[in-house]
């Protein structure tokens, strides 16, 4: 089923998350012991996350260093098909542009369609960590929107290679990122916005936000976006801090602000179990507030730890 007809279907926020493909060698379990203790609480459905390739650099016999490209956190796809399999319920899995051609995008969306798979969160990925700046592949989406327009493609039955015959058209819905403290790389908060809308007008049926800690931005996001006229779902993104260093962590890798209450209620903490605490405590209160606004769903970055998560969702699902 699509995550809007989940939506659309329940008239109580519903509980989500993110998982992220273990690292290259480790088991599937460690997704399973991540999604097993968080489904009594009912998510209809479970995003996997997409990684892009890094590059290493290895010392050769003579000293030269040779760069090699790996990718190391494969497994998207086959982990939404076990998700399915052993939950039956929905895996959304991340489709990026970054690292991809057109033609590899099309193949993994036929993977997923063969599936079964009717949902993809389309995001443009970052850069290379290794470089400043985001560049595309060559012949490869530049953007979100870009890949939107290919995935709504492929839902009218227009595939890349245009000599075939009959083709079947693909039924995803398809969500996109949307960040209330701006994303880095805006000019500013208006023009976000604006490529936001371009991202829905293009077919985005709904909306996930970068995790915030603020729900005054996130409300302000909510009224900015509705008085543009976008009018689909907007899932919030929430992450409960659990470390000190998430202090300062979150908001260089994500870009978010976090309130001087909480920095200052985390530095009063005299242990990590303390700090945890404390986390729990700030992401329910954010939940509560964001359940009474009338959001539609929950949706937590577990980043593959869920204790903090189900603590949060004991307390509020
Ligand atoms: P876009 O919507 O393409 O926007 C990228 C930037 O370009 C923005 O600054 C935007 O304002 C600007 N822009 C858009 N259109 C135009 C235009 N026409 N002209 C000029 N500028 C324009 N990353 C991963 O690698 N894997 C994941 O699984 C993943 N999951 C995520 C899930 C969520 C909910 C979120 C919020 C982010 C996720 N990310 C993930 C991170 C995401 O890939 C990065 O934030 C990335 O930098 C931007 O992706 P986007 O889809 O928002 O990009």
């Amino acid at each position: 089923m699509k995550v809007t007809e989940h939506l659309e279907q329940n008239d109580k926020t519903v509980f989500s998350f993110e998982v992220i493909p273990p690292l290259k060698g480790h088991s599937i379990d460690e997704i399973f012991n991540a999604i097993d203790p968080l489904m009594e609480f009912n998510p209809p459905f479970i995003d996997v996350t997409y990684h892009r390739e890094e590059y290493v650099y290895k010392k050769r016999p003579n000293g030269l260093l040779e760069k090699r490209i790996t990718r190391k956190r494969p497994g998207t796809v086959g982990i939404c098909a076990a998700i399915i399999n052993r939950y039956k319920i929905d895996a959304v899995p991340h489709i990026i542009c970054g690292g991809f051609s057109r033609e590899e995008t099309e193949d993994a969306l036929i993977d997923l369609n063969f599936l079964g798979i009717e949902n993809v969160l389309a995001l443009r990925g970052d850069a290379v960590k290794t470089e400043g700046m985001f560049y595309p592949e060559e012949n490869g989406n530049a953007n979100a929107k870009e890949l939107i327009k290919q995935i709504v493609d492929m839902n009218q039955g227009i595939y890349l290679d245009d000599e075939l015959h009959n083709p079947k058209p693909s039924n995803f819905c398809i969500g996109v990122a949307g960040y209330p403290e701006k994303h880095f790389e805006a000019p500013n908060l208006e023009a976000d916005l604006s490529y936001l809308k371009e991202k829905i007008d293009a077919g985005g049926s709904y909306i996930v936000t970068q995790m915030f800690f603020d729900n005054q931005k996130f409300f302000d996001f909510v009224k900015a976006c509705r008085e543009i006229g976008i009018t689909v779902p907007i899932i919030p993104g929430l992450k409960p801090l659990t470390t000190q260093s998430h202090l300062s962590v979150l908001p260089r890798i994500f870009h978010i602000d976090i309130p001087q209450d909480l920095v200052k209620e985390v530095q009063k903490c005299k242990s990590k179990a303390d700090i945890i605490q404390v986390g729990i405590e700030w992401s329910v209160q954010q939940s509560k507030e964001l359940i009474a606004f009338g959001v539609p769903c929950l949706h937590f970055y577990t980043m593959g730890r869920s204790n903090a998560t189900r603590k949060i969702a004991e307390q509020l699902f």
